[in-house]
């Protein structure tokens, strides 16, 4: 049997999630779902100078709103933990030192100043690369320079050191990405990465790969700009000596902007007005507050959907998914190389679609909260009604209300486009006769009967129902256009909508045709 599918989510708490990365937590999620597999979140912090309180509640917080579950690690637990990579030194520094012990790394000394004099010298000598690498290391301060008795000093002395591996000058690096297929890259242009800082901490490289290792990682998706470094990260396991266990990497396209050229910022979404977060987020340090899908008023199930088919799709015509249908659904080697444009329209138009498929009763209470803050009386059936009449003519929940105006508002004006085509004699005839109808009905006044009772009427005058719809719609409401006009009628009451007719009768000059 193979071994079961084991995929992580390792973000940085560095600032609110990019919807970039909820795609990738996406992307994990139905793939471990789709093999039977499990779903790790790990924490990795262990850049100090770039930790952002708050980050990683929000990061909880994001991916518990898009529904996606995690099996193991941060928040969770699990027989890994703790999975806080700043909770895990010891276990890099202890993987770094045997890297060292096997030749395979080494301590260097180097100061800032001196990393810039090399710098400057190749730069100056025109070299291809201004590397700390194979060629460039014998020239530094580190242990392959210096006497033993000397390294030992410099520690005894507490002087502050990192570790750095010693790339080989000479060797072949391959890797089979699920999505990209086969890269190639030569040693030479690797560099000797920094594995463990001079605070102590290791750098990205070697914490992903040691936990990528311990936690039992099976498939590394994540973002393309990870893409250059996975050689170094294969050449990493190699070294560890846990190449035979090497994941298989799979790296997910770009977002792009709107227009298609270039990755999507945070600047794109400004201009647009459209939010790159998945959630609100006030920055700790600035208290600038960047916009959130979920305070935009998209819904999840809209989110997912919308991310799941930023660079993926499944080959047939069908747009709408439930997370089940993704994951019954998804094979990660679908997934395009192209990068993927972040087209927003896209995305309202999938809120469309499932607002409308949202019960009145849950969006009920939100259209009569703003009724009441807008002074009007609104009961929830009033508002339930509404919601039934307007949901599919909106993007957000929160558009019901003003779609909801001609509903709320008597007219104070009527399109005079409208007027001048429709209303003639023969509207102000049936206008007429269906006021004074209204005026003696008595059963309950629902949608049904209401066009019972206008069709009945217009029989006994004698007046084709078709032409005169337009001007009625614009006696109640003063536009030519609408949601359907008996159940407006029965939302707005029996009162108002006589009163209205009335109001139009008097207002609305009397054709001589
Ligand atoms: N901590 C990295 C990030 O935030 C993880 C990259 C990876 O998945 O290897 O993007």
């Amino acid at each position: 049997m193979s071994q079961p599918v084991r995929v992580r989510f390792a973000p940085s708490p560095t600032g609110p999630l990019h919807i970039g990365g909820v795609r990738t937590a996406l992307y994990n999620y139905l793939f471990a779902r789709k093999m039977g597999g499990q779903m790790l979140l790990r924490i990795e912090d262990t850049d100090q100078n770039r930790f952002v309180p708050g980050a990683e509640d929000y990061i909880l917080e994001a991916l518990k709103w898009v529904g996606i579950t995690i099996d193991e690690g941060q928040g969770t637990g699990g027989p890994h933990a703790p999975y806080r990579q700043s909770e895990r030194k010891d276990i890099y520094r202890q993987e770094a030192e045997r890297l060292v012990s096997e030749g395979k790394a080494y301590y260097a000394f180097d100061t800032a100043e001196e990393l810039d004099a090399m710098r400057k010298r190749l730069e100056e000598a025109n070299a291809p690369a201004a590397q700390y690498n194979s060629i460039t290391r014998m020239q530094m301060r580190n242990s392959l320079t210096m006497s033993s008795e000397d390294v030992k000093a410099r520690m005894d002395a507490g002087d502050p050191y990192v570790i750095r591996l010693k790339t080989p000058r000479k060797e072949e690096v391959r890797l089979n990405d699920l999505i990209r297929g086969w890269v190639n890259v030569h040693s030479s242009a690797i560099d000797d990465k920094v594995l463990l800082k001079s605070d102590g901490l290791p750098t990205y490289h070697l914490a992903n790969i040691v936990d990528d290792h311990l936690m039992g990682i099976t498939h590394v998706i994540r973002g393309e700009e990870w893409l250059p470094s996975a050689p170094l990260h294969v050449l990493l396991y190699r070294y560890l000596g846990w190449e035979d266990t090497m994941p298989q990497f799979a790296h997910l396209p770009l977002l792009l902007k709107p227009e298609g050229n270039g990755k999507l910022s945070k600047r794109d979404a400004d201009l647009g007005g459209f939010p790159v977060f998945p959630l609100e987020w006030k920055d700790p340090f600035t208290g600038n507050v960047a916009r959130g899908f979920r305070e935009d008023g998209y819904l999840p199930e809209a989110t997912v959907n919308f991310l799941a088919l930023l660079g993926w799709n499944p080959g047939t015509e069908q747009e709408l998914f439930t997370m089940d249908e993704l994951i019954a659904s998804f094979d990660i080697s679908q997934v395009h190389k192209a990068g993927a444009r972040f087209d927003i329209q896209k995305a309202q138009w999938f809120n469309h679609q499932y607002i409308r498929e949202q019960p009145d009763a849950t969006l009920a209470p939100a259209v009569q909260q703003q009724a009441e803050a807008a002074g009007f009386a609104c009961s929830l059936e009033k508002a339930e009604k509404i919601t039934a009449l307007l949901k599919g003519r909106v993007n957000f929940a929160h558009e019901i209300f003003g779609e909801a105006a001609t509903i709320f508002y008597a007219p104070t004006a009527y399109d005079e486009t409208v007027v001048a085509a429709k209303w003639n004699a023969d509207a102000v005839k049936a206008v007429t006769a269906f006021h004074d109808a209204l005026q003696s009905f008595e059963d309950s006044f629902i949608a049904d009967d209401i066009k019972h009772l206008l069709s009945d009427t217009m029989q006994q005058a004698g007046i084709k129902q078709g032409k005169i719809m337009q001007a009625l719609r614009v006696a109640l409401t003063g536009l030519g256009a609408g949601p359907d006009l008996m159940l407006t009628m029965e939302i707005i009451g029996k009162d108002e909508t006589i009163s209205r007719l009335n109001k139009a009768l008097n207002t609305l000059k009397t054709p001589t045709n």
